[in-house]
C-alpha cells in the first residue's frame, strides 16, 4: 500500500471553476501535484443560489422565471464544454449529460408548480445539480487534457442523517464505502473526482450539508482516506486579519491553529466551513488555504501547531444576529423551565452562537439563517409561552479570535479604550480560550471593527513572521 503521506485532497470552491480559464487553471494544478489525488469540486460560482431560486419560482407557478434562470446556468456549462472539451467523443458525451441535467431539471420544475410546495427535501434535490453539473464538465475537460480521472457520485460514499439542507455525515458508514469504492481506485493510479456539498441518506435520497460546505467534504474524503493534506483551494490568499471587503489592507496568516480555525469559521469567517476543522483535527490532518487565481502565494496552514500563542489572530463578525432575552415566568421552577427551554431549542436546532444567563434572565443569541428563518415563528411562540421573551434583531456579533486571549496583557481594557463611542450597554461578551465576542448596533459595525483591527493588527509590532501582506485583487473577496 502507498504510504499515507501521499494522498493529497484538492477542494475548488465556486470561484476557482467559475469558467473556461478558471477551470484551465484548476486542471493545471491537479496536473503538478504530486502523489495520490482527490479533487473535490463546488458547483460553478452562483449556480447553487440560482438553483434555490429556480426551486422557489417553481413552487410559486413562475415556470417562465424558473426556466430562463435554468437556461442561463446551463448555458455557461455548455460554454465550458465547447471552449474545454475538443476530443468529438469526450464532448458529446458531455453536452449529452448536461441535456439530460437540463430535462430532468425543468421536469422537476414543472412538477413543483403543479404542487406549489417545496420541502427542504425537495430544494436539497435541486441544489445538488449545482455540483453534479459542474463535475462532469470539468471530468470531461481534464480528459480531454489528459488527466487519468475517475468520476464518483459523493452521493454514493458520504451517508447522511435526514436532516435536509445541513445533513451531517456518518463517518462510520462512510468510511465502509470509501474503502470499496475509492481505495482500489487510488491504488490503480486514478485521479478521483468527486462533488462536495452533496451527499445522500442511507436509503439514497440526495442530501446537502448545509451551504458553502463543499470545504466539510474535502475534510471528510481527508478523514476517510486518511491523507497526508487537505487543500483548499479558494480567491483569496489565505486566512486573513479580516474581511477584506471591510478592511481592505488585512494581513494573511502563514498559520493558524485548529481550533482557533475553528473558532474563526463558527464566528463568521468564510474562508472555510466550520465543519471542515474537526475531521480534519481528529486525524491531525494539516488543511492548506490557497489561492488558485495566485499560486505563487504560499496560503494558510491550519493545523495542531500552536506557533503563536497569546496573540489575536484574527477579526471576525456575522451580520443578522438575532438576540432572544428570555426571563422565565415565575410560576415555573428554575428547572423545569431549563428543562423546556432545551426541549424547544432541541426540537427546532438553532445554531446558537452564544447563551449567557444570569439568576433571572437567560440570552440567546443566534444567527439568522435560511433554516432559523422557518423556524422563527414557533421558536418565539413557544417561548412565550414559558417565559417573558423579547426578540431584537439585526445586530451584529463581531469576534477576535486567537490563543490564550486572557493572557494578552490589557486585553479587555484595549478593547474598550480602542472603541470610545460604542456603549457598553449595547455590548455583550462572550468569552472563552480562544475567542472574545462583542454583540453590537448595526451603526457601530465598520467604526469597531477599523478600530479594534487597528488595534491588534496594525498598531502591535508585526514582524513575528505570523502576518503577510496580501495581493489585493479586483472584484469581492471574502474573508
Ligand atoms: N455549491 C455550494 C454552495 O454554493 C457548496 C459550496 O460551494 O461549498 O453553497
Ligand atoms: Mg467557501
Amino acid at each position: 500500500m502507498a504510504k499515507r503521506n501521499d494522498l493529497v485532497v484538492l477542494k475548488f470552491g465556486g470561484t476557482s471553476v467559475q469558467d473556461s480559464a478558471s477551470i484551465t487553471n484548476v486542471i493545471n494544478i491537479v496536473r503538478n501535484t504530486k502523489g495520490r489525488k482527490v479533487v473535490v469540486l463546488s458547483a460553478i460560482s452562483k449556480a447553487t443560489t440560482a438553483l434555490e431560486n429556480i426551486a422557489k419560482y417553481a413552487s410559486e407557478s413562475k415556470t417562465a422565471e424558473a426556466e430562463s434562470s435554468l437556461e442561463e446556468i446551463i448555458n455557461r456549462h455548455h460554454v465550458i464544454i465547447n471552449d474545454l472539451v475538443n476530443d468529438s467523443k469526450l464532448k458529446s458525451e458531455a453536452v449529452e449529460k448536461v441535456i439530460a441535467y437540463h430535462r430532468h431539471i425543468a421536469e422537476l420544475i414543472r412538477g413543483l408548480s403543479i404542487i406549489n410546495e417545496l420541502s427542504l427535501r425537495t430544494l436539497d434535490t435541486f441544489r445538488s445539480f449545482g455540483e453534479l453539473m459542474s463535475s462532469t464538465v470539468i471530468f470531461h475537460a481534464m480528459k480531454n487534457a489528459g488527466l487519468d480521472v475517475e468520476l464518483i457520485d459523493s452521493r454514493k460514499i458520504i451517508k447522511t442523517n435526514n436532516d435536509f439542507s445541513r445533513a451531517y455525515p456518518d463517518f462510520e458508514i462512510s468510511a465502509a464505502n470509501a474503502d470499496s469504492l475509492l481505495k482500489p481506485l487510488l491504488e490503480k493510479g486514478k485521479t478521483i473526482l468527486a462533488q462536495g456539498f452533496i451527499a445522500s441518506t442511507e436509503d439514497g435520497i440526495t442530501t446537502t450539508m448545509g451551504r458553502e460546505s463543499s470545504d466539510f467534504s474535502a475534510a471528510i474524503y481527508g478523514s476517510l482516506l486518511d491523507a497526508g493534506e487537505i487543500q483548499i483551494w479558494t480567491d483569496v490568499d489565505g486566512v486573513l486579519t479580516a474581511d477584506p471587503n471591510i478592511i481592505p489592507y488585512s494581513l494573511k496568516l502563514s498559520e493558524i491553529s485548529f481550533k482557533e480555525m475553528e473558532e474563526l469559521s463558527n464566528f463568521g469567517a468564510k474562508v472555510l466551513h466550520k465543519n471542515s476543522v474537526k475531521p480534519a483535527l481528529k486525524k491531525d490532518i494539516p488543511i492548506k488555504i490557497l489561492n488558485s487565481k495566485n499560486t505563487a502565494s504560499n496560503g494558510t496552514i491550519v493545523s495542531s501547531k500552536l506557533s503563536y500563542p497569546k496573540l489575536v489572530k484574527s477579526v471576525t463578525y456575522k451580520k443578522n444576529i438575532i438576540v432572544l432575552r428570555v426571563q422565565p415566568k415565575e410560576t415555573l421552577g428554575q428547572f423545569i423551565f431549563w428543562e423546556m427551554m432545551l426541549n424547544i431549542l432541541a426540537r427546532h436546532k438553532p445554531q446558537i452562537d452564544l447563551l449567557l444567563s444570569s439568576s433571572n434572565s437567560i440570552i440567546i443569541v443566534m444567527a439568522e439563517s435560511a433554516y432559523t428563518k422557518i423556524h422563527y415563528d414557533e421558536l418565539k411562540n413557544e417561548f412565550s409561552e414559558i417565559s417573558d421573551c423579547e426578540i431584537v434583531s439585526k445586530k451584529i456579533l463581531i469576534t477576535l479570535v486567537g490563543s490564550d486571549l486572557s493572557s494578552i496583557e490589557n486585553f479587555e481594557q484595549r478593547i474598550f479604550i480602542s472603541n470610545p463611542g460604542v456603549k457598553a450597554d449595547s455590548v455583550l461578551f462572550g468569552y472563552n480560550k480562544h475567542s472574545f465576542s462583542l454583540l453590537i448596533e448595526e451603526k457601530d459595525f465598520l467604526k469597531t471593527m477599523t478600530n479594534l483591527h487597528k488595534e491588534f493588527f496594525e498598531n502591535t509590532n508585526s514582524d513575528t513572521g505570523l502576518f503577510e501582506g496580501t495581493t489585493k485583487k479586483e472584484g469581492k473577496l471574502i474573508a
